[in-house]
């Protein structure tokens, strides 16, 4: 195949990348760096089968020749940056999906759009099937980013049904690993930062809200399969381990060996307006139509982030 991947220089675009070139695709990144880095892409530079074209797809896309398979994944994704940049967040997710949804018309190519656990907002229920309409405050903070992505869903199944573009959805719950931003403002950076640096790991509120953390290896398995499957509604992808984030604290500095304490804080600004008070995905769809789950525990995936930032760092 010849696939188009937006936010290529990103956390997951960047690792997607990687996939598609070890099955053997060849592959077109695209990414206005404005959150992705080029860093994340040094291992493909100079390979025949990776082309990297810098735009902003919230603008008209040329890419010249066939494509396969359109996959979006450009968006700011942490709190941090959605507040920085509400504006190219809510472009992104409405003018980048009609943009990225007319292009895959174009060439014919399917088309896969990364949505996210936040449509469910603070949920009411937990853990959160696909079926599930979401609780969503429109006019908040992180309402750039949620509003942005659900009506990205609603224009992917209208393109699917009006003009019959082969689409996937998948809903992303969090996800961590090497080649996350360790400034991004997101939980695992901030921990595991503070963590290696002896500083105290700030638990926002009581800590007693709660994620299911999932490695980023896990997430591309189960993209990689939705793009492959006959599935045309959206399928959430997500560790059901959920857990509290004092406990995921108190995880960090064991495995990175810290002898950091835990600090209680409540931010003064935007950033816990509407904190999701709890977040799990049910994955009993993945398993059941693609036969997925996840495979990587929390102990051996933090390991590895944490090496990683230790390079970083260092
Ligand atoms: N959080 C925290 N300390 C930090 C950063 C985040 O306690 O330094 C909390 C945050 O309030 C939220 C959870 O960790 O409840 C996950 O936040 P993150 O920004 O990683 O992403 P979210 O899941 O909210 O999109």
């Amino acid at each position: 195949m010849r696939v188009l991947i937006t936010g290529a220089a990103g956390f997951l675009g960047s690792h997607l990348c990687d996939r598609f070139i070890a099955e053997g695709h060849t592959v077109v990144g695209m990414d206005n760096l404005i959150t992705g880095n080029m860093d994340n892409l040094t291992q493909l530079a100079g390979h025949e089968r990776f082309h990297f074209i810098k735009h902003d797809v919230s603008n008209y896309i040329y890419v010249p020749g066939d494509l396969d398979a359109v996959l979006h994944f450009a968006s700011p994704a942490s709190p941090n940056d959605y507040l920085e940049h509400p504006i190219p967040t809510l472009k992104v997710g409405s003018l980048g999906t009609h943009n990225t949804l007319g292009l895959a018309k174009a060439k014919r190519a399917k088309y896969l759009l990364a949505s996210t656990s936040e449509v469910y907002g603070d949920p009411e229920v937990n853990p959160q099937p696909e079926t599930y309409w979401g609780n969503v405050n429109p006019i908040g903070p992180r309402g750039v980013y949620d509003e942005a992505k659900r009506f990205a869903e609603a224009m992917t199944l209208a393109y699917q049904r009006y003009h019959g573009v082969e689409a996937r959805i998948v809903r992303i719950f969090n996800t961590y690993g090497p080649r996350m931003r360790l400034n991004d403002g997101r939980v695992v950076p901030n921990f595991i930062y503070q963590a290696l640096k002896g500083e105290p790991l700030t638990v926002y509120m009581d800590g007693s809200q709660t994620r299911s953390f999932q490695f980023y290896s896990d997430l591309v398995e189960g993209i990689y399969r939705l793009l492959l499957s006959d599935e045309k509604l959206p399928v959430n992808i997500g560790n059901p381990s959920e857990m509290t984030i004092l406990d995921f604290a108190h995880a960090v500095v064991e495995i990175a060996r810290s002898e950091s304490e835990i600090k209680f804080v409540t931010p003064t600004d935007e950033r816990i307006t509407d904190d999701p008070k709890v977040r799990r995905p049910d994955i009993s769809k993945a398993r059941r139509v693609l036969g997925w789950e996840p495979k990587v525990d929390l102990a051996d995936g933090l390991a590895k982030t944490v090496d990683y930032f230790r390079e970083k760092i260092d």
